[in-house]
């Protein structure tokens, strides 16, 4: 909702595949709107001469998405091994279990409401491929990142995007895990500059400025709000029309738990001048 914006010239067509790790491909699905900006990023990844191949967030339920991810699985690796998610948020779990079906293979997912299998922290060689999985929740509470050691990638999912900041969605989303996330990627840099393949918008090329950037304008969101509440607005919704306007309505409801998610996080820190409404 806030941040830097980058080209637009940066990214694919929606229905276009794009290499751009040895081992990762990039389809953006047709879904663009004002929560998913270009629409969701859906990922093949395969092991260079190996069989198989493992989709990372099939993106909406939307029928000639779904079948050319399932076709570019094909031409890499002949069958798809599984489905993975980043998180469970519809713009990238709805077309999940249509593909599963198309494919003949599980959903793997921090929610066992979303997934086939329960993943978490660790690592998970599939199809040839060394995925870190990385524990990445404050967008939402499922909410991974899975690493690709062999080609210094990380796919962020919601966590990280390629514009803007991610919305946080309270009570499932919260801040402090936000923040606590973002240190630990920052953390994994090592020095490194790995590309990082978001769920939304172009990949980010200089990971460490982008996750400073994103550390500081959650820093200054905050301050905003408090400063909002100590000028004696005390209502999620007032505070919202204060911080956000004008914003596009139909982005309504995610601005507020958004808001919502910062005021909790202000007032479980110690932060507000004095007690707001949360309600
Ligand atoms: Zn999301």
């Amino acid at each position: 909702m806030t941040g830097e914006q980058a080209s637009p010239s940066a990214l694919p067509l929606a229905g276009e595949p794009r290499q751009v790790t040895p081992r990762a491909v990039w389809l953006l699905a047709p879904n663009p709107g004002p929560m998913t900006f270009d629409g969701t990023n859906s990922w093949v990844l395969h092991e260079p001469g190996r069989r198989g191949s493992v989709i990372v967030d099939p993106g909406p339920d939307d029928p000639g998405h779904l079948s050319a991810l399932a076709d570019l699985a094909s031409d890499l690796g002949g069958h798809v091994e599984v489905i993975v998610l980043t998180h469970g948020h519809p713009d990238h779990f709805a077309g999940a279990n249509t593909l599963a079906r198309q494919v003949g293979a599980p959903v793997l997912a921090a929610s066992p409401q979303r997934g086939d299998r329960v993943i978490g922290p660790g690592d998970l060689d599939i199809a040839g491929l060394s995925i870190s999985v990385i524990g990445t929740p404050g967008h939402s509470s499922d909410s991974l990142s899975f690493r690709l050691p062999a080609d210094d990638a990380i796919l962020t999912g919601d966590t990280v995007l390629g514009r803007s900041a991610p919305a946080i969605l309270d009570p499932d989303g919260r801040v402090d895990q936000m923040i606590g996330s973002l240190e630990l990627l920052r953390s994994m840099l090592d020095g490194g500059e790995p590309v990082m393949l978001p769920g939304h918008g172009p990949l980010v090329t200089d990971p460490a400025g982008q996750l400073e950037l994103a550390l500081s304008a959650r820093e200054a969101r905050l301050a905003q709000m408090a400063d909002t509440v100590r000028d004696g607005y005390d209502t999620v919704a007032a505070i919202a029309d204060r911080v956000y306007s004008p914003f596009d309505e139909r982005i309504w409801r995610p601005i507020e738990a958004t808001v919502r998610a910062h005021l909790r996080y202000l007032t479980d820190q110690g932060r507000l001048s004095k007690p707001v409404r949360l309600d």
